[in-house]
């Protein structure tokens, strides 16, 4: 049999998120500052993206401001901003501008088009912690295949080295489908080439509008494997059943992390698209510590799951509740997506047993959520993991 994968330990700040979990402590949050877009991603999981002339519905530069003081008066450390394409907001610099003024970690999402040389320059004045920038390939046809405007990938290229030039940390994102499948690949060589980390994700979540999409452009099961089957992955998943706790919390769905979307409501995660507050009627830190729908999801736990407590694919499965929801109308009921990845990484890892999550040394032993997150967006750890992180990119 090999020899068993080596799984890191976790970060500092992987713990750090770890114990605001615990506490349900909003360390991390991400505002949708606009869902307008100049590009037409084919997988993207906005309906309504498709404009770029402004929304007066969309939140004022005032009612962010006083939305990015109330998410550090909660004990936010951490506020990405993302879209849409968050430079279609003019007044986003002054809110990019408190935030550090209050201390927060920013960072943005982007696709980085709009990123002029002396915009790049006013950027690195504010020191984020780091751009994310959506990539889909090195080939430029199938880039703007995928985002359906040509010269959109020269535009992201020279963004990428104008932010590496500033010395603003970058990462480069890469949602893998049946489109970018064959030459992905050419991005992480590039991004270890480059020193910058690389995440790609193979989550892709139906609109939000219901419409399936950009579900229609997965990867086949083979591809999955395939992809799973590349040696640094192999580490993801245990040939081991690790069943959860029945009292584990089911992911961090409400726990540490929160959307806010740019009409005001607010999000339990980047995924689960059901609002448990709006922040136009009520205060952040009333939503986050009253909401009835927010207490009762940050509550589930692994007891509450109708068939995936005791699936022997549980080691490696990254199963989404939102996701599930979306699938199948039922939160707590399995998702055919996480099954169809589950069974990959099982072909892929031959077997390989790895140590437990819940045997890494360091982690917070009473209460550690059942999953990690499937690695969309909001709920993402802000040090990702590759290749784990996902659209909601839960990027937790
Ligand atoms: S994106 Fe999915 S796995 Fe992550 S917190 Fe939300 S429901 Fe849980
Ligand atoms: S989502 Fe599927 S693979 Fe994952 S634990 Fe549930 S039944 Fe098992």
């Amino acid at each position: 049999m090999p020899a068993p994968a080596a799984t890191a330990p976790p970060s500092p700040l992987q713990r750090v998120f770890g114990f605001a979990g615990l506490a349900a402590q909003p360390v991390r949050a991400m505002i949708e500052v606009t869902h307008r877009c100049h590009l037409s991603c084919s997988h993207c999981y906005l309906h309504d993206h498709h404009r770029w002339d402004s929304r007066p519905d969309e939140l004022s530069t005032a009612e962010l401001l006083s939305l990015v003081e109330q998410l550090h008066a909660a004990g936010c450390l951490f506020l990405s901003f993302t879209g849409g394409e968050v430079f279609l907001r003019p007044d986003l610099w002054t809110v990019l501008t408190r935030a550090r003024e209050l201390g927060l970690a920013i960072s943005l999402l982007t696709t980085g088009t709009l990123l002029s040389p002396r915009l790049v320059t006013r950027l690195a004045e504010l020191q984020p912690w780091r751009v994310e920038l959506s990539l889909y390939s090195l080939d430029p046809q199938v880039h703007d295949g995928i985002t359906q405007r040509a010269g959109s990938h020269r535009r992201t290229r020279l963004a990428l080295d104008r932010l590496r030039a500033a010395g603003i940390p970058v990462l480069i994102k890469c949602p893998v489908m049946a489109a970018n499948f064959e030459s992905y690949e050419g991005l992480r060589d590039l991004a270890a080439e480059l020193g910058v980390p690389f995440v790609a994700d193979l989550t892709l979540t139906p609109r939000h509008d219901g419409a399936l999409e950009p579900t229609q452009q997965r990867l086949s099961q083979e591809q999955i494997v395939r992809f799973y089957a590349r040696s640094e992955l192999r580490r993801f998943g245990t040939a081991a059943p690790e069943l959860p706790r029945a009292d584990a919390p089911i992911c961090a769905i409400g726990r540490r992390s929160c959307l806010i979307g740019p009409y005001g409501d607010v999000y339990a995660c980047g995924s689960l698209r059901t609002p448990v507050g709006n922040v136009r009627q009520q205060p952040f830190a009333s939503i986050w510590r009253d909401s009835p729908l927010l207490t009762r999801l940050r509550g589930l736990t692994a007891g509450d799951l109708t068939h995936c407590s005791g699936c022997e694919k549980f080691g490696y499965c990254n199963r989404c509740a939102a996701l599930a929801l979306d699938e199948h109308g039922e939160l707590l009921g399995p998702s055919a997506w996480a099954c169809r990845v589950a069974a990959a990484k099982e072909q892929a890892s031959g077997l390989v047993p790895t140590p437990s999550a819940a045997q890494r040394q360091g982690w917070p032993s009473a209460g550690t959520a059942a999953r990690e997150c499937c690695g969309g967006g909001a709920c993402a750890s802000a040090d990702s993991t590759p290749a784990e992180h996902h659209p909601c990119g839960c990027g937790d």
